[in-house]
């Protein structure tokens, strides 16, 4: 997979169905949703994996889940309940080496994951 499609989501360059939007975070749907809701919340500035979150960016951080909590309560599951997971590195599954919230609803989720 690319090692810049999201940035090219940033840049409008590829399409994506964008559900939240500030200065510094942008959230989309997963092309390939594994819940009824799954949306993938990105920061604007590249990061590659949690290895590489510098101590001065976590407000950035924070921000990812501000952005989870509000298009949870927008959408209307945020009492119902959800899951939010960021997958670092390949033997967790990381795709996309532009860190990203997943946030997923709308289905009972089993713990532990796969
Ligand atoms: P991860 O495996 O944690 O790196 O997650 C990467 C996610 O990006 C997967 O859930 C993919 O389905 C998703 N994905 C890949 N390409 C796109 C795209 N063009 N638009 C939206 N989501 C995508």
């Amino acid at each position: 997979m690319s090692e810049d499609l999201f940035e090219k989501i940033i840049a409008r360059e590829i399409p994506a169905e964008i559900v939240y939007e500030t200065e510094t975070v942008l959230a989309f749907r997963d092309i390939n949703p594994q819940a009824p809701t799954h949306i993938l919340i990105i920061p604007k500035e590249k990061i590659r994996t949690i290895n590489d979150i510098s101590d001065h960016q976590t407000g950035l951080i924070g921000e990812l889940y501000l952005a989870a909590r509000d298009i949870a309560k927008q959408a209307g599951f945020a009492d119902e309940g959800y899951r939010v997971v960021m997958n670092c590195g390949e033997a967790a599954g990381q795709a996309v080496w532009h860190i990203h919230l997943h946030l997923l609803a709308g289905r009972a989720l089993t713990w532990p994951p796969g």
